[in-house]
């Protein structure tokens, strides 16, 4: 089922409500049903979510997601390299996922190590991007979200992007509270 990137979002907005007032992980659905149904018929995953590699920061159970609901890109300070940019370019084409969020989150050590200038052999491309997208800011949520937007506007210069925002595709921008659960969707 193909869905919308409206309804997509009132359902990732709706399983978040459902995380934080659970006590218990009620994951979505991961039925033997829904495994073998997407087995043999393929995926439909409603959202893109791409997000950094955080163990906190888990969105299968921040959006009460199970088999076949979010194709999930992962990197330290949710950054975007060409095998990222592929990956979205393959949900949004091949299987006709119509949104993409991009997820950062409070408390994001590869924004700590940007800000403070404080890294190593192969994080540096990292936080060297993340530092180009955040120019000084001292804040560590603060620089969180203008890397988030840094990283939008990557995504929004691929070509195939380009074409399917002209129709229905959508690309928000979005903030995880490690402390409450809760995802700020930015407007
Ligand atoms: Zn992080």
């Amino acid at each position: 089922m193909i869905v919308s990137p409206n309804l997509a979002l009132s359902w990732l907005k709706e399983g978040n409500e459902a995380y934080i007032n659970s006590e218990k992980n009620h994951l979505g659905d991961i039925s033997l049903e829904k495994r073998l149904h997407t087995h043999k018929h393929g995926q439909n995953p409603y959202a893109v979510i791409v997000t950094c590699s955080d163990s906190r920061v888990i969105p299968e159970s921040i959006f009460m997601a199970g088999i076949g609901d979010l194709f999930v890109i992962r990197l330290a300070g949710n950054v975007v390299a060409d095998f990222g940019m592929g990956s979205i370019e393959y949900a949004i084409d091949h299987l006709n996922c119509k949104l993409i969020v991009v997820m950062g989150h409070t408390m994001c050590g590869a924004i700590h190590s940007a800000i403070e200038d404080s890294h190593s052999n192969y994080i540096s491309s990292i936080i060297k991007e993340i530092q180009f997208a955040i120019k000084g800011e001292k804040d560590n949520t603060n620089a969180a979200k203008i890397n988030v937007l840094n990283t939008i506007n990557k995504i929004k210069s691929s070509e195939i992007i380009k074409e399917k925002l002209k129709d229905d595709l959508k690309i928000v921008g979005a903030m995880y509270h490690t402390h409450s659960g809760h995802v700020e969707f930015y407007k």
